[in-house]
């Protein structure tokens, strides 16, 4: 049986990996400044991480939400203690997607309504909500479909509110930062207006922080630099540092009931255990503040760079924006350098989405290795 051929592969296998370091079969070494699209939180195979899910392996790998699950508890209390979000409820998913799914699900049940808002050149997974980081009409197409989705441009106050008085939609939902469209950040005034606008107008303000999320900006969550609490905020990729974990922090004015939402691996034990491992390494490195700095830095440095037009971001999720298209310059830096870096639906932006707790060494070799290339 044949791989359905999706992804466009680097022609390299990893089979070992440390902090930010890879190594190939050849005992080649990369430096990972990707960490598999922002998964890569507290860095590969993180010594507490290892322990953590090893312990729990060698109890009990698996069973159902049938049963008490004492760890989801454990997890929540932690996640709500350093999100600052105590007094919001917690579901436990598998990924980004099924973590907006069942957002925009509850949304759906709590308004009585259909209708979503999301915005031009976001990505929230391969939903039915948005996949609209992409003009390829092939990728798009599923979503208009449903017509339920109307996509918006970002900053623009007054058509958000045109499609709310129509007093239909259930949700709005945006990023964060926008990661595959570009590391764009949405204007802090303008998420100050959409969460008033949805309380105005019945909706509900759905956080997409599953690439922002998790410290990356510097902040536990991306919108908290604007000050504002949404009635949900999904999280995925770096929750589990690489093990397949999602969730949904919903407000405590949106009641549960039994059955309402439900998921076959939502909350096992082994997520939890990489989850709790996650945000334990966070707090004991302090790596929410690792990201602020080095993020700082990184973007101060970059902006000097030759042949760049413009530097966007937040902590460690960051887009550095050429004159030109990226792609010969990640292949140099990759083939000459054995760095990893991302691209996004703008070709001409790398993305830099590196461990939280990446040094100021590896960066210093990107920066002189971006340096050496573009002269
Ligand atoms: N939301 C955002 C902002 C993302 O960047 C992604 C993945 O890139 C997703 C959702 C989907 O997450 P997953 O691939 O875990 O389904």
């Amino acid at each position: 049986m044949n791989l359905f051929d999706v992804y466009p592969l680097f022609d390299i296998a990893p089979v070992k990996a440390l902090g930010s370091t890879l190594w190939d079969a050849n005992g080649t070494e990369y430096l990972d400044l990707y960490g598999g699209h922002a998964v890569i939180s507290i860095g590969h195979s993180h010594p507490h991480y290892v322990q953590r899910l090893t312990e729990q392996l060698n109890n009990i790998g698996f069973y159902s939400n049938s049963v008490q699950i004492p760890q989801q508890q454990e997890l929540a209390d932690k996640l709500g203690q350093l999100s600052g979000y105590p007094d919001y409820q917690f579901f436990l998913v598998n990924s980004g997607a099924e973590a907006n799914e069942n957002a925009l699900k509850l949304a759906s049940f709590h308004t009585g309504r259909k209708k979503i808002i999301s915005f031009r050149k976001s990505f929230h997974g391969r939903t039915s909500a948005a996949v609209a980081a992409t003009d390829d009409p092939t990728i798009v197409a599923p979503v208009n479909e449903s017509g339920n989705v109307v996509f918006l441009p970002m900053n623009d106050t007054a058509a958000v509110e045109e499609v709310l008085s129509s007093n239909e939609v259930a949700a709005i939902i945006i990023e964060g930062i926008q990661g595959v469209g570009g590391v764009v950040i949405p204007e802090p005034q303008f998420l100050q207006e959409l969460e008033k606008l949805a309380k105005k107008h019945g909706a509900l303000l759905i956080l997409d922080e599953v690439q922002s999320g998790y410290g990356r900006s510097g902040k536990f969550f991306a919108h908290q630099h604007a000050g504002i609490r949404p009635d949900l905020i999904t999280i995925a990729k770096g929750m589990g540092n690489g093990f397949p974990v999602g969730g949904v922090l919903i407000s405590p004015e949106i009641p549960a009931k039994h059955g309402m939402l439900g998921t076959t691996f939502g909350g096992n034990y082994l997520a939890c255990a990489a989850s709790l491992a996650v945000l334990e390494v966070m707090e004991q490195e302090n790596l929410v503040e690792n990201a602020a700095k080095l993020g700082k830095y990184l973007m101060e440095k970059a902006k000097a760079l030759p042949g760049v037009r413009e530097v966007r971001g937040q902590g460690l999720m960051v887009g550095i924006e050429l004159e030109e298209p990226c792609a010969p310059l990640r292949k140099a830096l990759l083939d000459q350098y054995r760095i990893f870096t991302g691209s996004a639906s703008n070709k001409n932006t790398i993305r830099i989405l590196p461990a939280l707790n990446v040094t100021k060494a590896e960066i210093d070799r990107f920066l002189e290795a971006f340096a050496a290339l573009v002269k």
